[in-house]
């Protein structure tokens, strides 16, 4: 019996490894909405240098041997510490104008360019490229002066890539005006103006339903 190209087609596709997924996100706007969290109960994620540390731990910007030394010199020098947590939150302010102004406002994208250079300049250490456990590999960045200083380099370094691929066109805040999430639009039409659909565009489309329901 002949094969029918469209059962040919199948067979390909079932065939075909599968790819890279490509990322949903992106660290530097994940790490914006860590203050998004202020509309809720607990609040801003980054209340804390622990916070600061679990949260990049979580993300895998710094992997547990590390964190666990910078741990330790958090105990050794709080003052050091409590600097960069201050030094957080000011990349985490540049990044989320850049994310909601920066692709109109040149003044926006400059003053934020000012903010990434200023942390990849101040950071000496070595690039290197670790391989997972799952099969994965990611670049990794290990400071050889101060660790502090180097711990918001994978963050600034996300919103560089961003900047150097003219995504900033499809990054945008949610259209909730009561969400504060900031978002990468990856649909083909660029036309996504919620967070998240089970979310915002949810409540989106239920109060366009309850709008049309009332008598007029
Ligand atoms: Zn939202």
């Amino acid at each position: 019996m002949p094969v029918s190209s469209s059962d040919a087609r199948r067979a390909d596709s079932r065939d075909r490894p599968p790819g890279p997924v490509p990322p949903r996100t992106r660290l530097w706007l994940d790490f914006v909405n860590t203050d998004a969290a202020a509309q809720m109960p607990g609040g801003d994620l980054l209340r804390d240098f622990e916070a600061v540390l679990v949260w990049l731990q979580e993300q895998g910007a710094v992997d547990d041997e590390r964190a666990a030394g910078i741990r330790r010199r958090a105990v050794l020098q709080p003052a050091a510490a409590a600097a960069t947590l201050v030094d957080a939150r000011r990349v985490r302010a540049a990044l989320r104008a850049l994310a909601e102004k920066g692709f109109l406002a040149e003044r926006v994208r400059d003053d934020a360019v000012v903010e990434i250079n200023r942390v990849l300049g101040r950071s000496a250490g070595t690039r290197r490229l670790d391989p997972h456990a799952d099969g994965g590999y990611a670049r990794a960045f290990v400071p050889t002066g101060d660790a502090f200083a180097g711990l918001m380099i994978p963050i600034v370094e996300s919103a560089a890539d961003s900047l150097v691929g003219a995504e900033l066109v499809r990054v945008r805040r949610c259209a909730d005006p009561r969400c504060h999430r900031v978002f990468i639009d990856g649909t083909k039409n660029g036309l996504r103006r919620w967070c998240d659909m089970g979310t915002c565009g949810n409540r989106a489309k239920a109060a366009r339903h309850r709008a049309r329901a009332e008598p007029q």
